[in-house]
């Protein structure tokens, strides 16, 4: 098949992309770089630089394509509570371009990755797509905003489409920019240089983390899975942790005694998420593989940005 991943030189777009083409898929990648690495994509992978927003790029990009994976996107809660206008512009503008010329190319299908973040809080932290969506920040509503751009382009112009609500993936070849790290290679890095494991909040709050494989899994049966109406599936390891537990876990398997600091809360405030995966279990063959514990150990020995940092 032919593919088209934008954002695919980033995190899960460049793990997405690697899968595909050594499947023997044709893989195109459109990407900014603001976040993205080309260097990590396999060779013969075509890649273009560009903007989400530049329709006669992406035109041209999508002639002859089966399937295009979007994930080109601003992807931290904090950023985007600081800056809206931009989260708006990338996140929401982009898509709503993407669809305009995925409609107009004639492309089949679309797959959106969308975010578990769209739930906010909610009385049962058991998270389900049936439940009504509580944005809790801008990129949550960005988020949404995507999905309903996706499935009502899809829906008014016969393409096909699926969102994936992700939940918080992490594995090897996740960035730690200086600003808003994603918590684990984070950890993982001050526990290795044993520094302080920094918490925002009480480290009571819960998230369901998924390893990049399990999500890729997820992401790549959505190409030729069998089409049911305008799907929004989740995709999570179905498991509810801590961020103390989480940090226990990393210690044990980083080593080091980094000492602990609570600073106040940032971000949305959502206090419990755990995705309920039995949509995904059902519509996808998805089953989670990779477990918390082996996934940390994993990402230490496979990330290079822990060379040498194995207990
Ligand atoms: P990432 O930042 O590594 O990837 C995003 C990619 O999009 C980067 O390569 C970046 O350069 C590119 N990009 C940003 N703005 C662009 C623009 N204007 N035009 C073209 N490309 C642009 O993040 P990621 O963690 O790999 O996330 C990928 C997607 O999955 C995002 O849409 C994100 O919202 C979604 N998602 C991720 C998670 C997670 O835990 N990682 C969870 C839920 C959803």
């Amino acid at each position: 098949m032919n593919f088209l991943i934008t954002g695919g030189a980033g995190f899960l777009g460049a793990a997405l992309s690697n899968r595909l083409f050594r499947q023997g898929h044709h893989v195109r990648v459109l990407d900014d770089l603001s976040t993205g690495d080309p260097e990590v994509l396999h060779p013969d992978i075509h890649f273009t630089r560009g903007d989400i927003n530049d329709r006669p790029k992406l035109w041209t990009l999508l002639q002859e394509i089966d399937c295009v994976y979007h994930l080109a996107a601003r992807v931290s809660v904090p950023e985007s509570i600081l800056f809206p206008r931009d989260y708006n512009e990338v996140n929401v503008g982009g898509t709503a371009t993407l669809m305009e010329a995925v409609r107009d190319a004639g492309t089949t299908r679309v797959v959106l990755a969308s975010s578990g973040a769209i739930y906010g809080n909610q009385d049962d932290p058991m998270l389900s797509e049936g439940m009504p969506p509580h944005p809790s920040s801008p990129y949550a509503v960005s988020k949404l905003a995507s999905e309903w751009y996706v499935r009502t382009i899809g829906a008014l112009s016969g393409v096909e489409t699926i969102c994936l609500r992700i939940f918080n993936a992490y594995g090897p070849g996740q960035r730690i920019p200086p600003a808003h790290p994603p918590v684990i290679p984070n950890f993982i890095r001050q526990a290795l240089q044993n520094g302080t494991l920094i918490f925002h909040g009480d480290g009571n709050q819960t998230r369901d983390y998924v390893y990049v494989d399990d999500v890729v899994n997820a992401m790549v049966a959505c190409a030729t899975v069998d089409y049911v109406k305008e799907k929004v599936i989740n995709v999570g390891s179905g498991a509810e942790t801590s961020i103390r537990d989480l940090a226990k876990l990393v210690k044990e398997i980083a080593g080091g005694d980094p000492e602990e600091v609570y600073n106040p809360r940032i971000g949305s405030g959502v206090s419990r998420m755990c995705a309920d995966i039995s949509l995904a279990k059902e519509k996808l063959n998805y089953v989670p593989l990779i477990p918390l514990d082996m996934g940390l150990r994993l990402t230490l020995e496979q990330d290079p940005q822990f060379k040498n940092g194995s207990k």
